[in-house]
Order: structure tokens, then C-alpha cells, then sequence
């Protein structure tokens, strides 16, 4: 059988963009299930929540924002290290670029062999390509917690660790006042999770349990749709987690029997696919899932780095 065309390379149908005002201040750009992002309005300044993956598609969305506020951005928060959420950075001319810590070393280890497998697996995100200045460095970085004051009577804008997810440094970004929160590829909404960096089952278990418990009314996931309503962002967690779970499950009883990585990926494939299979980046993601579930379960401790190389590989080896 023929291999499947590679990740996203042929998915080259632009997205609609929708903005959508969540409450007073507070804005989502969400986009068909391309990756969202965020905008919180303080006295004097803009706090921004995802960089996208280049600074012309970025200078895209700021056109956007900049139709309902001129305050210069002193804030960019970036929710993990992945390429397309991190480097239309330079486009937001911000004062402080914020991040975990994690995230910082991640970007320092491997975040140039993630540019490169990124833009290769979604050439369509990567519009504006040679805009990239370079690597995206964040210039104030925390461990558990940190606490933007927006100043005036706007509250406070809390940014906060989970646990590993995601990746090994996710940040939420959370406004207690209207119950907002910017989850990041922590939750998604109807798209399909990638887990190829993901540390699975912390990720299904404390670290949702620790996001579900912040109470959120309003839910902007990393890609997809916005959940409003408590009901609707606790459908929006419990498929996240639902998804890791069928992950785990599927990848480890073949392992268990002594089964391969391919029936593995069939099995899993198999489990998901009537339930998530229409969601964008479902095939897409899925090989780079599997492969980084196995090894988990294999007691590999942190997701090899994945090169552009090794992207192709592990495709050869199951998308057939
Ligand atoms: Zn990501």
C-alpha cells in the first residue's frame, strides 16, 4: 500500500479566522482548528498568549487585535516551546517574553530540530518562513506560578504549571475574575491531540486533574473551538483525557503481548479513529503519538527529539 502524503504537507486550504471578544478585554483567535491564540487587555498594556509560527502570519493576527486596541504589547506569554505557537515572536515587539523554564531549556536542547520538523510536517503555518528571525528565547521564565496585575481595577492575570502534559513545560494562562482560561495544547476542542513530546500518563491524570480543578467557565484550547460554559469545558477536558487514555490503552496491551510499534499504531488507530478521525491533524498526528507512547511505556523517560529526519521514518514506518 502507498505511504499516506507526509503529516500536513498537502493540507494547504487556508483557515477562517474568527475573533471572538470573551469578555471585556479579553480576546480568542481561533481558526478552524489551526493553533489559537490569545490577547488580555491591561490599563496600559496588551498581554498576548502565543506567538504563531512565523511574524508575518503573526503581524496578521495584530492587524486583527489592533482594530480593538492600540496598547503596546508588554507581555508575550508562550504556553510551550513548539515551533508554531513560538516563532512569529519578534512580529509582537514585546517587552518581556515569558515562559517556563522548561520551555526555555527545551527551546535551548532541541528547539532548532523542532523548527525544522514543524514547518516540514505543516508547510501552511509556516507562511512567511524566512520572516523567522531565529530561535524564540524567553526572557523571564518561572516554575510553578506568576501573577501579571493588568492594573487599574482589571485584576490579575495568573500564569500557572500543571505538571507535565503536553510537553514538559505547559503553562495555562487564567483570569479569575471572568473564569477565562488559555489552556494550550493542554486541552483541545474537537482537534486531535499531538502527543509526540507528551509525557502520557501524567498528562491524563494529575495534570488535567489540576487544570479541571481551576474551575474555568471559558475554555480556549490550543486548537479548536472555544468551550464556554462549565459543561462544555468539562466535555473538553474529559475528550482530552479520553484520547490519551484510548492512547495508553491500545499501545500497551500490543506491547504487552510483544506486539510491534505498527500493530500498535493499527490497534490505537483503530480505537480512535470513529470518534476523532474527522478532527483536523488526526492522521497527521497519530504515527509521531503512537511512536512517543510506546517509548514511554518502554520507560523512556523524555520524547526523543524529533528531527525532520526522523519524522519521515517513523511516517514510512506507519502511515502505510
Ligand atoms: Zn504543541
Amino acid at each position: 500500500m502507498p505511504t499516506k502524503p507526509f503529516a500536513s504537507s498537502t493540507d494547504l486550504d487556508a483557515k477562517q479566522q474568527t475573533l471572538e471578544v470573551l469578555a471585556d478585554g479579553v480576546y480568542a483567535l481561533t481558526a478552524e482548528g489551526d493553533p489559537n491564540i490569545g490577547a488580555v487587555e491591561g490599563e496600559d498594556f496588551v498581554v498576548c498568549f502565543e506567538a504563531l509560527a512565523t511574524p508575518v502570519v503573526a503581524a496578521r493576527w495584530l492587524a486583527i487585535l489592533r482594530e480593538h486596541t492600540d496598547k503596546p504589547v508588554r507581555y508575550l506569554v508562550l504556553s510551550h516551546y513548539h515551533a508554531v505557537r513560538v516563532l512569529g515572536a519578534s512580529a509582537f515587539d514585546a517587552e518581556v517574553i515569558v515562559a517556563h523554564e522548561n520551555t526555555r531549556a527545551l527551546v535551548a536542547e532541541r528547539g532548532k530540530q523542532d523548527w525544522d520538523s514543524e514547518f516540514a510536517r505543516m508547510p501552511r503555518l509556516a507562511e512567511g518562513a524566512d520572516s523567522v528571525p531565529g530561535l524564540t528565547w524567553p526572557t523571564l521564565t518561572f516554575s510553578d506560578r506568576l501573577t501579571i496585575d493588568l492594573g487599574g481595577d482589571r485584576g490579575d492575570l495568573v500564569l500557572q504549571y500543571c505538571g507535565r502534559g503536553h510537553t514538559e513545560g505547559d503553562i495555562v494562562a487564567w483570569l479569575p475574575r471572568p473564569r477565562i482560561l488559555f489552556a494550550g495544547d493542554l486541552v483541545e476542542a474537537e482537534a486531535a491531540l499531538y502527543t509526540g513530546d507528551a509525557f502520557h500518563r501524567e498528562w491524563s491524570g494529575s495534570t488535567l486533574d489540576r487544570l479541571a480543578g481551576i474551575g474555568a467557565e471559558t475554555l480556549v484550547g490550543g486548537r479548536g473551538g472555544v468551550s464556554r460554559g462549565a459543561d462544555a469545558v468539562a466535555a473538553a477536558i474529559a475528550q482530552t483525557r479520553h484520547f490519551l487514555q484510548v492512547l495508553l490503552a491500545e499501545v500497551g496491551r500490543v506491547r504487552e503481548r510483544g506486539g510491534t510499534l505498527k500493530e500498535a499504531f493499527e490497534r490505537a488507530h483503530a480505537a480512535l479513529v470513529d470518534d476523532y478521525g474527522r478532527w483536523p491533524i488526526f492522521e497527521h498526528c497519530l504515527p509521531f503519538d503512537v511512536s512517543r507512547v510506546w517509548d514511554e511505556l518502554s520507560g523512556v523517560e523524555r520524547p526523543v527529539i524529533w528531527t525532520a529526519e526522523r519524522d519521515q521514518e517513523v511516517w514510512a514506518q506507519l502511515q502505510t
